[in-house]
């Protein structure tokens, strides 16, 4: 490799490592800080994200990608990847005056306490200008990086890179046209779920346990990682060898616990997939959010909701939880595949979900392009809760000011969940194909030989392929509608008694 190369990879290293800092003092400030360093926290954060940006717009940085892209590197994905990828970051960061990005944080963290106050309240009137200065600036965002379709895809791009709006869009209707009927039908149908099944007691200590358990059979490395609680649950790749995520437990509710760790150790495995030989370059990062909320989705949903799992779980979940004693798994297996039209989207089983998603994709385009006021927000919400889901919200906090997304500007950032479950779906019925007896596995609690799947075919590639890209290269065909809406329909239909 050429020198160029080496000293282009040492100080793409060391960015990375800052990012990891980064990382770590974030989970830190969510497990285990102390409330009163909260302002000296901010000032850690700060000067950190300063240093990153400085080495990542850099003229050093900017003239050895230069030099490098006179380099062929047909013969060396890695080295391509990481040149590809850096530069990618560094148009987008030097595009960006510094003025526009400091005016961007200053105003959400205004916007964050209006929002926070404004939903307390249900009063949207309050949020309402913060919102519209946030949309000011995120547009202003996409001016400077530059757009060909709308202002759109230069915000999403951000989380889901090379993602194009009007694709999507494309891909949502289509599962809009089938879900919509769908949630109808369940609704009315003739089986429905014993949901009080769900909050019977089950210990906090036994159900961390009981997660624990499940987390090792998924494969989680604790030599590379570790578990804690938090308010939020997350996962912290601080790199493939320190992957950290949280979960939340609650006495009466244990899916929150159960399916929140399912749903993080999917993240987890993700990173701790990445080759580490890779490390702190683009080649040992995740493809974009939609892939990465592919995997958790697919551990939680496909796996962690399965019937087949449960066979194998179910009793041992009986054994830790008195409570259960004289539940059967069907029932134990309709309760956790209740769908129910709900007002609050992280509340929102796997078929309604979408929905909630297809929602703000919707909003937050229109306003992006000037279609829509913001003071009209509200009412634009509540008329497609009515059309999606069938419910009015009877307040404002449990409609347009339930997400804190856009009081921090993270604008184009919702649709990365709805992909997530659309990936996930597809990813699972390739998987299925590739290990025929995956469904035996699972009943018989081996987990590892899908997580091995998963690693050949997605988490050791890093980002050496865009999402679209990855898609069809692992399942044989572009991002499509029918993988999921098959998924849904042969899951929850006979559950429900339809024929
Ligand atoms: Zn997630």
């Amino acid at each position: 490799m050429s020198e160029t190369y080496d000293a282009f990879v040492g100080r793409v290293r060391e960015l990375y490592t800052l990012y990891s800092i980064s990382e770590l003092l974030e989970w830190d400030q969510e497990t285990q800080m102390p409330p009163k360093a909260a302002e000296d926290r901010g000032r850690q954060a700060a000067l950190l994200a300063g240093l990153a940006h400085d080495r990542l717009t850099s003229a050093e940085l900017g003239s050895l990608l230069d030099a490098l892209e006179a380099e062929d590197f047909s013969d060396d994905h890695a080295a391509g990847t990481n040149v590809r990828e850096v530069r990618r970051a560094f148009d987008r960061a030097v595009k960006l005056p510094r003025a526009l990005v400091a005016e961007i944080a200053r105003t959400s963290s205004v916007a964050k306490a209006n929002w926070a106050q404004a939903r307390a309240d249900s009063d949207f009137a309050r949020f309402a200008p913060h919102l519209q200065r946030m949309l000011d600036l995120k547009r202003q965002v996409a001016d400077c990086v530059g757009w060909d379709g709308e202002p759109y895809d230069a915000l999403m791009d951000e989380y889901e890179p090379g993602a194009r709006s009007a694709e999507v869009q494309k891909v949502f209707e289509q599962v809009k046209a089938e879900l919509v009927p769908l949630v109808a039908e369940l609704r009315d149908a003739p089986r429905q779920p014993d949901e009080s099944i769900r909050s019977r007691s089950c210990p906090v200590e036994q159900q961390a346990a009981f997660g624990r358990r499940i987390m090792e059979a998924m494969g989680f490395d604790f030599e590379a990682g570790r578990m804690d609680s938090s308010t939020h649950p997350f996962c912290a790749g601080v790199s493939p060898r320190d992957v950290r995520l949280t979960t939340r437990y609650d006495e009466h509710y244990l899916p929150m616990a159960l399916f929140g760790l399912m749903h993080e150790t999917g993240h987890a495995l993700y990173e701790q997939g990445l080759d580490a030989a890779h490390a702190f370059t683009p080649m040992a990062q995740a493809v974009s959010l939609g892939i990465h909320e592919s995997q958790s989705r697919l551990w939680e949903n496909q796996v962690g909701r399965s019937r087949a799992f449960w066979e194998y779980y179910f009793p041992e979940l009986q054994a830790t939880f008195p409570s259960m004693a004289d539940v059967t798994l069907d029932d134990w297996y309709f309760a956790i595949n209740t769908v129910r039209p709900s007002l609050i989207r992280v509340e929102a089983d796997e078929v309604t979900y979408g929905l909630h998603i297809m929602l703000r994709f919707d909003l937050e385009r229109k306003m992006l392009r000037g279609e829509l006021a913001v003071a009209d927000v509200p009412e634009a919400w509540n008329e497609g809760m009515r059309q999606l889901l069938g419910l009015t919200p009877p307040d404002e906090a449990q409609g347009c000011l339930q997400d804190i997304h856009w009081a921090m500007g993270i604008i184009g950032y919702f649709p990365t969940y709805a992909l997530g479950n659309l990936y996930a779906a597809q990813f699972f019925a390739a998987a299925r194909a590739a290990l025929p007896d995956l469904d035996d596995q699972l009943r018989r609690g081996t987990l590892l030989p899908l997580r091995e799947w998963l690693r050949e075919h997605i988490h050791r590639h890093g980002q050496r392929y865009r999402a679209g890209e990855l898609v069809e290269k692992v399942t044989g065909r572009p991002l499509a509608p029918e993988p999921f809406v098959a998924y849904l329909r042969e899951k929850f239909r006979p559950l429900y008694g339809l024929s």
